[in-house]
């Protein structure tokens, strides 16, 4: 009996980007968007099951599916050569990776000075807060979406305690690592009543959370657009307790529209209105998987695969020239208005969100 090899097609990588962009010296894609910003999933695992993100059932990459650290590191170093100046580690739940501080120290290494990290929290303690900072973490952006213990079980489908993600704020704040924040998904019929509390709780910390329109990225694929609950909705509740003035966007390119509180407290709020308010048009970001897909889009179709490159010890030239063909294909918006739109296969976690 012969066995079927798997095949490596030339559908993996990418097609050649205009001659001219092959000796770029940048990330550009065919829109002219330019690529500041790599996000690295280093784990899709999760100890969570959050409901518009992981199924309980879902099935999560083998071992051997997952680049080792050095892998990831040689696939920042190319992007940094490129232009990348902002690294985002993320999953999955990047704090079950047990290497995260070798990942840290590596990308900091290459002179990466803007280095967060996306967390659930469950496992930042001081020991790990403190840890990470000395490794070249600069910020975290801890997940919340309730500060209510039963419907964070609902929300979670484990036992979390909303307190111990603020807990992980403050652990990353004792160790001097900032500006910290925390990322609240909205879902209709699910926490949309608790966006003033939400609010209130970064004021008393300090820091700014973020609300984010449910994606069409949970692995059930049960995203419904009813569910949206939309940033002028969440904007209209939250400035009925306390009153807020836009104060736009960290930088051009950043995700979040922001608003800081008129009675001068101290947090902010910040809308990541990815449904209702695209910002494709001003996109810098490309993404890395576990698995090592280059994504140029969170909602891909296409994605491309530099792991046989990487696992035949491809060079510094070559992952910089596949990057440069992978962003070439990014996509120019992602669509999900559009009566054609197909959510991608690939769900949140195993995509980094
Ligand atoms: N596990 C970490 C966490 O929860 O922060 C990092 C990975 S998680 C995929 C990154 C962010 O994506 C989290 O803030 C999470 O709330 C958000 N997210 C997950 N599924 C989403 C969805 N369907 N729509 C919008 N945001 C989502
Ligand atoms: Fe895990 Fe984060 Fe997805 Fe929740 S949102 S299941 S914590 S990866």
């Amino acid at each position: 009996m012969t066995l079927a090899l798997p095949v490596i097609s030339d559908q993996m990588s990418p097609p050649s980007a205009p001659a001219q962009r092959g000796e770029s010296s940048e990330l550009v894609d065919s829109h002219g968007r330019v690529i500041r910003d790599l996000r690295v999933s280093v784990t899709d695992r999760c100890n969570f099951r959050c409901v518009y993100c992981l199924d309980p059932d879902a099935r999560f990459m083998s071992k051997q599916e997952v680049l080792t650290a050095g892998q990831m590191l040689q696939v920042v170093e190319a992007a940094v050569e490129l232009g990348v100046r902002k690294v985002r580690v993320t999953g999955g739940e990047p704090t079950l990776h047990p290497e995260l501080g070798k990942i840290v120290a590596g990308i900091a290494e290459l002179g990466v000075n803007d280095i967060a990290l996306t967390t659930n929290g469950s496992l930042l303690d001081e020991h790990m807060a403190n840890a990470l900072k000395s490794a070249g973490l600069t910020r975290v952006t801890v997940s919340l979406d309730t500060l209510r213990e039963d419907r964070s079980r609902k929300i979670t489908r484990v036992e979390a305690a909303p307190e111990r993600a603020i807990e992980a704020v403050r652990c990353a704040q004792r160790a001097g690592l900032g500006p910290n924040k925390m990322n609240c998904v909205v879902v209709r019929g699910v926490n949309e009543d608790e966006v003033g509390d939400l609010a209130e709780l970064g004021r008393e910390l300090g820091v700014e959370v973020r609300f984010i329109e449910f994606m069409p990225l949970d692995s059930g694929k049960r995203w419904d657009r009813g569910q949206v609950v939309s940033a002028d909705e969440i904007l209209g509740a939250i400035g009925q307790r306390f009153p807020l003035a836009p104060v736009g966007r960290e930088d051009a390119h950043a995700t979040a529209q922001r608003y800081r509180f008129t009675d001068g407290a101290p947090g902010s709020v910040g809308v990541i209105a990815s449904v209702t308010r695209a910002f494709c048009g001003a996109c810098s970001r490309l993404r890395l998987t576990a698995d090592g897909k280059i994504r140029p889009c969170l909602f891909s179709a296409r994605e491309w695969d530099i792991r046989p490159a990487l696992r035949a010890g491809a060079g510094r030239e070559e992952i910089r020239k596949f990057l440069i063909d992978a962003t070439w294909t990014k996509q120019a918006g992602h669509g999900i208005g559009d009566a054609t739109f197909t959510p991608p296969d690939r769900h949140m976690a195993a995509i980094g969100g």
